[in-house]
């Protein structure tokens, strides 16, 4: 196994464990652990998986929960937007 692929590895585990403590109300471990993937991902030069970025906070790097820590929204029926309880929004598009 190549250091690329344990560094994956590792980073799923991260964004497993980040949204257990989200869940759990653990909102400042929740964003450590976010953290270090995200230092992870740097090192690597391998950027954070698509589903786990989306929900990470690019402000904060608090682990968004929708109904918890986020607020999710629908917008012109093709964009999701994604509010932060720090205010920060992060817009997508619907599919992808
Ligand atoms: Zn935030």
């Amino acid at each position: 196994m190549n250091d690329a692929r344990i560094a994956e590895e590792r980073i799923d585990r991260l964004a497993d464990f980040a949204r257990e403590l989200a869940r759990a109300g653990d909102d400042e471990r929740a964003r450590e652990a976010v953290r270090l993937a995200r230092r992870i991902a740097e090192r690597h030069r391998c950027g954070l998986p698509r589903r786990f970025d989306r929900f990470t906070c690019d402000a904060c790097d608090s682990y968004l929960l929708p109904g918890r820590t986020a607020r999710v929204r629908l917008q012109e029926g093709s964009h999701v937007v994604i509010r932060c309880d720090c205010g920060a929004t992060e817009r997508y598009p619907y599919r992808g």
